[in-house]
C-alpha cells in the first residue's frame, strides 16, 4: 500500500518590539539573566497586564499580508499548566477568537505552485527559559524572555512533502523579515516550528493519528526530521501497528525522532478568558491604516522583477527571497543597468562569498555601488572579466575599490594588438605540433591556443582580440 503524508506547520515567530506583550520590560536578546523582569511578567498577585499596541500592530501586517480575515473582536485566554519556567502558573494565549483566521501563502516546489492555507494567527507571551547543568543535578531559568509577544502561525495540513514545508516555512520567513516584524532567526529562537505529521493511503480524504514534532532549529531538520518521521510511521502502520499521538522531539545528532510525552488535549489546558484583559476590538480604521503601511511582498516583487528587469523567473525568486538581496540588487541595477549581469554576479560570486564567511547581505564586504562600479570597469573593456572576478576577491578581502586594485596591481586588460600579437607570435612559435594539428583541421585546439595566450598575459589580454590575432596567425 502507498501512503501520502499530510503536513500542517506550527510557527512561533517573535515580534521585534522594544518591550514586551504586557509590560514595559526590555525584550533584547543577550542581557544578563533575570535583568529584565518587573512584577507583570514575574507574575506576581495583584499586577495588571497591559497590551502593547505596537504588538497587535504588528500581528495585524501579518494578517494583512497572508489575506487574513481580521477578527473586529478578539480575546486573550489564560492556558493553565505549571512548568518552573513559567512563573505565573498559565500563560496569556488567544484561543477561542484569536485576531486573524482564514488567510493562505503560496508556495512553489520544482514548479508545481501550491497554496498553503493559514487556519489562524494569534497573539500570545513567550515562557522564559530554562538550561539544565549538564554535570551536577542543577537547573537555572532566565525569566527575560516572560512576555516576550509571538505570534502563532497555524497552517491546515496542506503540506505533502519535506520540501513544501521547507518552501512553505522559507516564504513565511521572507515575509516576516520583508514586514520587519521578525528578524526569522531559527538558531537563536525567535522563528520557531513544529510541524504535525500524519499520513494516510494515498488517495484516501481521512487524516490519519498525528505526531507532533518540536525541536525543529533549522530549515535543514524540519525537512529531515518530517522525512524520518513519514517513513517511521509507514513502518510502524505496515507490521501492523498503531500511530500513538504524541509529541516528538528532532535529535540532530542521530537524525531521528523520539518521543517526548503524550500529547495533550486542549481540555488539559482549562483554557478561559483572562478577567484581566478587555476584548481586543479593531476598527476598519485600524486595519485600513495598517494595510496602507504594507511594503511591496516577496510575490509581487518577484514578479515585478520578472516584468520590469526581464529576468528569469529562477533569478527573480532567489534575488527576492531575502528583502535586503532584492534590495541590494536594485542599488546595484540603478547604478549599473544590465540586470542579468547584475543578476548573475549577485547570485554567483557574492553569494557564493557570503556563504562561505557565512554572513548576511546586510554585512557584505563588497557594498553595491563598490560592485556596479565593478562591473562598470569590465564592461568598459578596462578589465577583462576574468580579472574581475580576482579583483572581486580582492575587494571583499581589503574593502578597496575595484579601480584602486586595479591600479595597484597592474590588472589593466591589455587592448593594444601589437603587444597580444607578440604573444600570439611565442605561443604558435613554440607549439609546432598543435599549429600544424589545428591546420590540418583539429579546430579545437583553438582553445589551447587562447588558454596560453591568457596564461602568459597573466589573463589580462582582452579575449576577443586574442580570438582575432590567432585566427588571422593560424589562417596563414
Ligand atoms: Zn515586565
Amino acid at each position: 500500500m502507498d501512503f501520502e503524508p499530510v503536513i500542517g506547520l506550527e510557527v512561533h515567530a517573535q515580534l521585534k518590539t522594544q518591550t514586551k506583550i504586557f509590560c514595559g520590560c526590555s525584550t533584547r536578546f543577550g542581557a544578563e539573566p533575570n535583568t529584565q523582569t518587573c512584577p507583570v511578567c514575574l507574575g506576581m498577585p495583584g499586577v495588571l497586564p497591559v497590551l502593547n499596541r505596537t504588538v497587535v500592530d504588528f500581528t495585524l501586517r501579518m494578517a494583512l499580508a497572508t489575506g487574513c480575515t481580521i477578527a473586529p473582536e478578539s480575546r486573550f485566554a489564560r492556558k493553565n499548566y505549571f512548568y518552573p519556567d513559567l512563573p505565573k502558573g498559565y500563560q496569556i494565549s488567544q484561543y477561542e477568537l484569536p485576531i486573524a483566521e482564514n488567510g493562505r501563502i503560496d508556495i512553489e516546489v520544482e514548479g508545481r505552485p501550491r497554496r498553503v492555507r493559514i487556519r489562524r494567527i494569534h497573539m500570545e507571551e513567550d515562557a522564559g527559559k530554562l538550561s539544565h547543568d549538564p554535570h551536577r543535578p542543577v537547573s537555572r531559568v532566565d525569566l527575560n524572555r516572560t512576555g516576550v509577544p509571538l505570534i502563532e502561525i497555524v497552517s491546515e495540513p496542506d503540506i505533502g512533502s519535506p520540501a513544501e514545508a521547507g518552501a512553505y516555512l522559507r516564504k513565511l520567513r521572507a515575509i516576516v523579515r520583508y514586514l520587519g516584524i521578525c528578524d526569522g532567526n531559527l538558531e537563536e529562537g525567535s522563528f520557531r516550528c513544529d510541524a504535525n505529521v500524519s499520513i494516510r493511503p494515498e488517495g484516501s480524504s481521512g487524516l490519519g493519528t498525528r505526531s507532533e514534532l518540536k525541536n525543529l532549529n533549522s530549515f535543514r531538520f524540519v525537512e529531515k526530521a518530517i522525512e524520518y518521521e513519514i517513513n517511521r510511521q509507514k513502518e510502524v502502520l505496515l507490521e501492523g501497528g498503531a500511530i500513538v499521538q504524541e509529541t516528538r522531539l528532532w535529535d540532530a545528532a542521530r537524525s531521528q525522532t523520539f518521543s517526548m510525552r503524550g500529547k495533550e488535549e486542549a481540555h488539559d489546558y482549562r483554557y478561559f478568558p483572562d478577567p484581566d484583559l478587555l476584548p481586543l476590538v479593531i476598527d476598519s480604521d485600524w486595519v485600513e491604516r495598517v494595510q496602507q503601511s504594507l511594503p511591496e511582498l516577496p510575490d509581487a516583487r518577484r514578479t515585478r522583477f520578472v516584468e520590469q528587469f526581464g529576468l528569469p523567473a529562477y533569478d527573480a525568486g532567489v534575488l527576492t527571497s531575502d528583502r535586503e538581496l532584492a534590495d541590494y540588487f536594485e542599488l546595484c541595477v540603478a547604478e549599473f543597468p544590465q540586470p542579468k549581469p547584475v543578476s548573475n554576479w549577485i547570485m554567483g560570486p557574492l553569494l557564493g562569498l557570503l556563504n562561505a564567511q557565512g554572513i548576511a547581505i546586510d554585512q557584505s564586504p563588497v557594498a553595491a555601488s563598490a560592485l556596479a562600479d565593478l562591473l562598470k570597469l569590465a564592461d568598459s573593456g578596462a578589465i577583462s572579466a576574468k580579472i574581475a572576478k580576482t579583483v572581486f576577491e580582492e575587494m571583499a578581502a581589503s574593502g578597496k575599490t575595484a579601480a584602486a586594485i586595479v591600479a595597484e596591481k597592474g590588472l589593466s586588460q591589455i587592448n593594444d594588438s601589437d603587444e597580444i600579437e607578440a604573444v600570439v607570435h611565442v605561443v604558435l612559435e613554440s607549439n609546432p605540433k598543435e599549429v600544424e594539428a589545428f591546420r590540418n583541421g583539429k579546430t579545437k585546439l583553438m582553445g589551447f591556443f587562447v588558454g596560453e595566450v591568457m596564461k602568459a598575459t597573466r589573463g589580462q589580454a582582452n579575449p576577443k582580440a586574442v580570438n582575432q590575432l590567432l585566427q588571422k596567425s593560424l589562417d596563414k
